[in-house]
């Protein structure tokens, strides 16, 4: 093997591509990651680290719960903490629509082991006395759900990258897949230089379409906008992601730092890659946590962002190798590809080499009926 070839060549430096190219690695596989800007300077850089297993369809269900055990590995596994903690998750239902889907989700998701229970708001009350449970018809809780600090995530990756004998090559533009030669793909980077690989991962996220398209493939991932912010520290009571599913909900945690991080759906969707902030997100969020939580009210906002959940229509992932042979794609992870990135990265890794999965993943496959049919827990 010459300097510019290897055995895989991964573009996109997120959650996704670092965990699928570790897990290649550990499986002797010489990889080449290609970033074009800094690792998690796409989306995982901007997310809130939240950690669920709580889901509604068995495969994700799994997969979730399998990345769950990852983190949970990872202060053994790289040898410092990545601030995984586990605050679990409250989901609140404000209709009885709403409680009866998340107790019709409850019997899959404890019949696969999930430790979730069904809260009734006493129960809320008991266990989280500062939530303000007006309106309230219960909920779910799984103590096991949690968080954890993206950048030491892929920190920790990047590093079993390189010890492994992988590349992981920043600042570093894909510009051009050239593949007219069947059993090689060559790619080219903005400063000229190429690469060549017999297998592809497009793990580019919001630039997964751009990246298919270089290969003649049309990928229904697109990207679109959501706002997030961060508030001081305040004492901390270990306070559990909250979701609130009403149409003017949001969905916060405390951090291990003591801060309050969160962010809201907004109810139109705003498509595009633009990740500028907005006047509108800076007021309402802060009403909105207030609401759930009254004694929040003084805390202060240090800081807003925001970026792209890139989605199907179904709201399902695309995991899965192409008409393409050796391009595979593992992009369009919604509002989930942090917590799920660790299984899916040894998933799809595992994937590549012996073109099996352990389980049924036609969920997430590329050629599949992307209409929605499930309630999808988002
Ligand atoms: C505000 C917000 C909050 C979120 N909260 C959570 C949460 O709590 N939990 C959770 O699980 N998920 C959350 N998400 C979603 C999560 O961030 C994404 O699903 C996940 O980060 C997607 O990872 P990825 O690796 O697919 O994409 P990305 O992290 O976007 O990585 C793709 C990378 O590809 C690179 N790239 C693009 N084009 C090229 C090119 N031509 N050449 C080389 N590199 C290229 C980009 O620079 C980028 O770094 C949140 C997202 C947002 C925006």
């Amino acid at each position: 093997m010459t300097r510019n070839e290897y055995d895989v060549i991964i573009i996109g430096g997120g959650i996704i591509g670092a965990a699928t190219g570790y897990y290649l690695t550990k499986r002797e596989q010489r990889v080449l990651l290609l970033e074009k800007q800094y690792l998690g300077s796409g989306s995982t850089g901007r997310c809130i680290g939240g950690i669920r297993a709580q889901f509604s369809t068995e495969t994700t269900i799994k997969v979730a719960m399998e990345s769950v055990e990852l983190f949970r590995g990872m202060e053994d596994e790289f040898g410092f903490s990545v601030d995984w903690f586990p605050s679990g998750y409250l989901f609140l239902a404000y209709t009885e629509e709403k409680r009866q889907a998340f107790l019709k989700i409850l019997g899959l998701q404890q019949s696969l082991g999930l430790d979730v229970r069904f809260v009734e708001p006493v129960d809320i009350r008991r266990r989280f006395n500062y939530i303000n449970i007006n309106g309230v018809l219960g909920g779910t809780y799984c103590p096991t759900d949690g968080q954890a600090d993206p950048f030491f995530v892929l920190k920790g990756y990047m590093l079993g990258m390189v010890k492994g004998g992988s590349n992981v090559k920043t600042h570093a533009e894909v510009v051009g897949i050239d593949h007219h030669r069947s059993d090689v793909f060559e790619v080219a980077i903005a400063d000229g230089d190429k690469f060549y690989a017999s297998k592809v991962l497009n793990a580019a996220g919001p630039c997964s379409k751009s990246i298919g398209e270089m290969v003649g493939i049309d990928l229904l991932a697109e990207p679109e906008r959501h706002e997030s912010l961060i508030t001081e520290g305040i004492e901390f009571k270990a306070i559990p992601m909250i979701v609130d599913y009403r149409p003017d909900g949001c969905y916060f945690v405390q951090r291990t730092t003591g801060q309050i991080i969160g962010c809201y759906t907004p109810e139109v969707q705003i498509p595009g890659t633009d990740t500028g902030s907005t006047f509108e997100f800076l007021t309402e969020m802060p009403r909105r946590i207030i609401r759930l939580i009254p004694a929040l009210e003084s805390v202060a906002i240090l800081r807003q962002w925001a970026g792209s959940y890139t989605i199907t229509p179904d709201g399902n992932p695309i995991v899965d190798k192409t008409d393409i042979q050796g391009y595979y794609v593992s992009t369009a992870m919604c509002g989930h590809g942090f917590m799920l990135g660790p299984a899916l990265g040894k998933l799809m890794a595992n994937f590549m080499i012996d073109d099996s999965w352990p389980y049924d993943m036609s969920e997430f496959a590329y050629k599949r009926n992307y209409q929605r049919d499930t309630e999808v827990l988002g």
